[in-house]
């Protein structure tokens, strides 16, 4: 095993990975931004190390400056995290060259599954289920239109190096599908360097489950059962759990199979995830599941297997790493109760879920429940990068149980200081529909309203829990959702013209200047802060003043960016 590790990460996943090394008697180095100078996983670190500015560009992806750090230091291998560099086959390549073990698969591995196209046609060759649609080499538009009218609407536009829900586009005929492929285009183009697209069904009642696996060195290659990841918000994981409510035992063997068949496909090592998208529009029973993608790396909702195997997957990735065996075989492992992991962001569910920031005052879970830290009380959560606070992981006898000890534990869940998802997830879990495993990827969306409605205060809380869990009020109307567009304009209309900040954020386009004159709404400054990006309009018909900011600049909440004249 390693002596010493360093962890190419930041936040929840450098303290989760920094616990199971204390355990296991691995020393551990940090490399950490100037944004996290005091951040707890480089307090946690036996030693940590500077890499540069904030901006991810400049640190936490620079490999170069991280492999530095590695050689200066002693680290055998680099545990790369998810996100950031974990699926970037470029730096697994380097950390080799350097001599450095990359605790992940290899380059060619992460490279096979790097575009969902490329991918999806490999596992097609390799007999597993693909979703039904198009990912072949050729782009012209009419070709992609003919293959959409082919597969029938409603089609998905996927950018094929598309992620974390970007690039991807409904379109439900044909008017619209030239428009809708331009701008899935232009999000891949933008996001990812690559254009390029495939389309799919869309499923309409989709569920989303998925299968951990591991593969070592020596050829064997595992499934450690299933979670289920259908409640999104915007097809980002909001609430995963396993196993999946109601799958039936011979699809759980047959997605395992199919799963196990993929990675051997690939000849695979270390920890991955295929996910597969459910269509369950006639049920659960013999519903058909497809290959969606493959994430070549440890998944942040890894826990609720760590609970329902008694595993701990960091363990495993590192002796993987390490050249042994997978510690266990299929025969050996088993599934026992439920687990179920909800995610604590800071952020707004009363203003369409904008990222909050800020000094958490008071932040405290009970201990019945395994919470994944990113922070501490005391702590800041920064504008630079996830807003995730913590994850919050139980484990019960079944799904009854496990779902009683979430609510209990959010319940008791306290955090001051900065708006938090923490009522919304209340709301989830109390759900009758969902206690009753009533789910698919539509769940939230379709239920965002009652879901979203104010939580009662500490105190009428704990007097009156869970009589009625879906009709909790207020003693006060609910407030009404705050429009974005209008958080724009400062006051009224005709009395004042002023362009504010609605959430602290880096300018990344400025499509004016002063001088020009604006009709009402046109697109004036595009704000982003951590996972969204927010295009400021202007309030209304004028001339542009005051313009104060450029791209580049990082500007603080409620600042007033411009004006219109
Ligand atoms: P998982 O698939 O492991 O459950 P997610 O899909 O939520 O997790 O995200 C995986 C990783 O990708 C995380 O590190 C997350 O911060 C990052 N990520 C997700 N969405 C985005 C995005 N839009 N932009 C940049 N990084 C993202
Ligand atoms: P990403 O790389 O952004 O995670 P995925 O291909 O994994 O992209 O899809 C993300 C989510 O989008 C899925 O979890 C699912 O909710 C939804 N989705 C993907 N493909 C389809 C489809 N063909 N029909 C309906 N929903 C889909
Ligand atoms: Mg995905």
């Amino acid at each position: 095993m390693f002596r010493k590790l360093l962890i190419a990460n930041r936040g929840e996943i450098a303290c989760r990975v920094i616990r199971t090394c204390q355990r296991l008697g691995i020393r551990t180095v940090a490399v950490y931004s100037d944004a996290d100078a005091n951040a707890l996983f480089m307090r946690m670190a036996d030693e940590a190390h500077n890499i540069g500015p904030a901006p991810t560009t400049q640190s936490y992806l620079r490999g170069d400056a991280i492999i530095a750090v590695a050689q200066k230091t002693g680290a055998e291998a680099i545990h790369p995290g998810y996100g950031f560099l974990s699926e970037n086959a470029d730096f697994a390549e380097a950390c080799a060259t350097a001599g450095i073990v990359f605790v992940g698969p290899t380059p060619d591995a992460i490279r096979a599954m790097a575009l969902k196209g490329a991918a999806k046609s490999l596992m097609e060759a390799a007999g597993v289920p693909v979703t039904p649609g198009y990912h072949g080499e050729a782009q012209d538009e009419q070709t992609l239109l003919s293959q959409a009218r082919d597969i029938g609407y409603p089609v998905l536009i996927k950018a094929v190096a598309g992620g974390g829900g970007k690039g991807m586009r409904r379109v439900d005929n044909d008017s619209i599908f030239m428009e809708s492929l331009a701008s899935a285009q232009a999000e891949g183009r933008s996001s990812f360097g690559d254009d390029r697209v495939l389309i799919e069904k869309y499923i309409e009642v989709p569920r989303h489950i998925e299968i951990q696996l591991f593969a070592d060195s020596h050829g064997n290659v595992v499934h450690l059962f299933e979670r289920d990841c259908s409640l999104q918000r915007r097809h980002q994981k909001v609430i995963e759990e396993a196993p999946a409510p109601g799958l039936p035992e011979a699809m759980r063997a047959a997605m395992g199979d199919a799963a196990v068949r993929a990675a051997k496909a690939i000849g695979y090592q270390g920890a991955g995830t295929i996910e597969f998208i459910v269509d369950v529009s006639q049920g659960i029973e013999a519903a058909p599941f497809y290959f969606m993608e493959m994430n070549t790396r440890l998944q942040v909702e890894h826990p609720v297997t760590e609970m329902i195997t008694g595993l701990d997957l960091v363990e495993w990735q590192l002796r993987v790493a390490a050249g042994e065996p997978l510690p266990k075989t299929q025969n050996d492992l088993t599934l026992t109760g439920h687990a179920i992991e909800a995610r604590l962001y800071a952020e707004d569910p009363e203003a369409d879920f904008m990222p909050a920031t800020g000094t958490l005052e008071r932040l405290s879970f009970p201990p019945s429940v395994r919470a994944d830290s990113a922070v501490e009380q005391g702590d800041e959560v920064s504008v630079f990068y996830d807003p995730m606070i913590s994850k919050l992981i139980v484990h019960g006898r079944d799904r009854d149980e496990a779902l009683t000890r979430m609510r209990d534990a959010l319940i008791r869940t306290r955090v001051e200081g900065l708006r938090t998802n923490l009522g919304f997830l209340r709301r989830i879990v109390s759900d009758v529909d969902f206690r009753q495993g009533h789910i698919d990827t539509g769940f939230i969306g379709r239920h965002i309203e009652r879901l979203t409605a104010p939580w009662p205060d500490a105190e009428t809380t704990s007097r009156s829990p869970w009589s009625d869990p879906t009709g909790f009020r207020l003693n006060l109307p609910p407030a009404a959702p705050v429009d974005l567009r209008r958080m724009t304009v400062a006051a009224d209309d005709h009395s004042t013209s002023d362009v504010i900040a609605p959430m602290p954020g880096l300018v990344v386009a400025v499509h004016v200047k002063n001088g020009d004159v604006v009709e009402k709404n046109t697109p004036l400054i595009v704000l982003e802060a951590m996972k969204i990006q927010m295009t400021l309009k202007a309030p209304r018909a004028g001339t542009v003043t005051g313009m104060t900011v450029s791209v580049g600049d990082q500007v603080k909440e409620k600042t007033v960016l411009a004006a219109i004249e």
